[in-house]
């Protein structure tokens, strides 16, 4: 068979434990037999990290803002043990942290979804994807414990000597304080990276805060929304008979709740980070979640929601056979090189990666599954446990036979 070409290469970032030993079975199986892969190879697993005092992350950061299209493996964000086990010099920052400040993206979540295993939401047919703004709010707030009476004001004094003050709480007693901001400019890139994601995935956009509690705060959030929504992006959304809809945060929650899925939900950080557990819970599994950063200018980076698998990995390194699901990270491959292939104008590209999936889905319908999905599997429906590489090539088989 003659190998799929391709013209630009994927910034490919390598990563760590038992994600590496996943990445480099599914290049073998899945992908170089297929493709005349083209990526240009950044290793970001902690050892090169230390090695090269992190220059990797950033410049394959730089990388991706230049092709446009990365992969990224999983990879270890260092603590106080990594510190020790890896003996690193430092504390290297989270890649994704690096990554994400340097391409100023958002961060947009999704399950894949299989018939056999039913989300705990009995009516949600489709996935849901969640947008989360990870940009300052809570995350980035000031904070004090107040011990006793006084009195507690918000000042801001501007570059011309103008000084705004407001008295928040006369303190009669001991209590606490917070002072959060957030940017136009960081709101902004959040904004269009979901509008342009909902483009680009031909999907609904939901947007919800609660700006009739927080009239100046939020009402900011939904202000710019609103306004680069009307400029830049109403008529594209018409022509593709998708809809933006702004709304409040409880509204949303229990429509949510009550819908098909099939849409994007944007949320402010906080919001984010507890609906995209809630949602992936109960969706199933972590193992089945993609993960894709946009920028708002449309770089794209795909990535597997999951890290990397330690438990499995030090089973993995005493010689035990392990079971990990690589349903997402193989996503992130097809999802990269599917997009490269609509950039390049490659249709055989384009469609290697639909069938890629196929292959995989067609393959946990037929109920050969990682030990992870096994459990979840609703009756009425059989399943058996393989381990990662028989997995994969249960997958390899049915991707041949549909690439023939
Ligand atoms: P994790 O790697 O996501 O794994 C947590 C547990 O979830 C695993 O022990 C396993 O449960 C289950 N699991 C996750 N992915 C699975 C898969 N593909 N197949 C089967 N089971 C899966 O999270 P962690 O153990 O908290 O973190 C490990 C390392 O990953 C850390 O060093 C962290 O810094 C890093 N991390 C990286 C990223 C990223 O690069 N995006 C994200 C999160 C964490 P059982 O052991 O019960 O089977
Ligand atoms: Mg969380």
């Amino acid at each position: 068979m003659k190998k799929i070409k391709m013209t630009t290469p994927l910034v490919e970032m390598d990563g760590d434990e038992m994600t590496r030993i996943l990445w480099k079975m599914i290049k073998d199986e899945l992908l170089l037999p297929f493709i005349d892969l083209k990526t240009e190879y950044y290793d970001l697993g902690l050892v090169e990290r230390e090695k090269t005092k992190d220059k990797v992350t950033f410049d394959s950061a730089y990388a991706t803002q230049k092709y446009g299209v990365a992969v990224k493996c999983a990879t270890i964000t260092p603590n106080k043990q990594r510190v020790e086990e890896y003996n690193l010099s430092e504390m290297w920052k989270s890649p994704n942290g690096t990554i994400r400040a340097i391409l100023d993206g958002t961060v947009f979540r999704a399950p894949i979804l299989i018939d056999s295993i039913k989300p705990a939401v009995k009516n949600w047919k489709k996935p849901i994807t969640i947008a989360r703004h990870a940009y300052g709010d809570v995350y980035k707030a000031t904070e004090h414990r107040v011990e006793g009476e006084g009195k507690a004001e918000l000042v801001f004094t501007g570059k011309d000597g103008s000084v705004f003050r407001e008295t928040i709480y006369d303190f009669e007693c001991g209590g606490v304080l917070q002072g959060q901001y957030n940017k136009d400019s960081s709101i902004i890139s959040f904004a269009h990276s979901c509008f342009k994601f909902a483009i680009d995935t031909k999907q609904d956009l939901w947007f919800s805060t609660k700006d009739t509690i927080s009239k100046k705060y939020d009402q900011t959030f939904k202000l710019i929304f609103q306004d680069i929504y009307e400029k830049e992006y109403k008529e594209k959304f018409k022509e593709l008979g998708i809809e933006y809809f702004y709304t409040l945060i409880d509204d949303a929650v229990a429509r949510v709740i009550r819908s098909e899925g099939g849409y994007i939900w944007a949320c402010k950080n906080y919001d984010g980070d507890v609906m995209s557990d809630m949602v992936s819970t109960a969706f199933g599994s972590l193992a089945m979640m993609t993960s894709v950063l946009v920028s708002p200018d449309g770089k794209y980076e795909y990535e597997a929601a999951h890290g990397t698998v330690t438990r499995h990995y030090y089973r993995y390194l005493k010689g035990e056979d392990t079971s990990t699901n690589p349903m997402a990270t193989i996503f992130a491959w097809s999802g990269a090189l599917r997009k490269r292939g609509e950039l390049d104008g490659l249709s055989d590209l384009v469609d290697f990666a639909d069938k890629l999936e196929a292959a995989c889905i067609k393959t946990l319908d037929d109920g050969i599954m990682t030990k992870d999905l096994v459990g979840l599997v609703s009756e009425g429906y059989t399943a058996t446990a393989v381990n990662s590489i028989g997995f994969i090539k249960a997958i390899r088989e049915r991707l041949e036979a549909s690439l023939a």
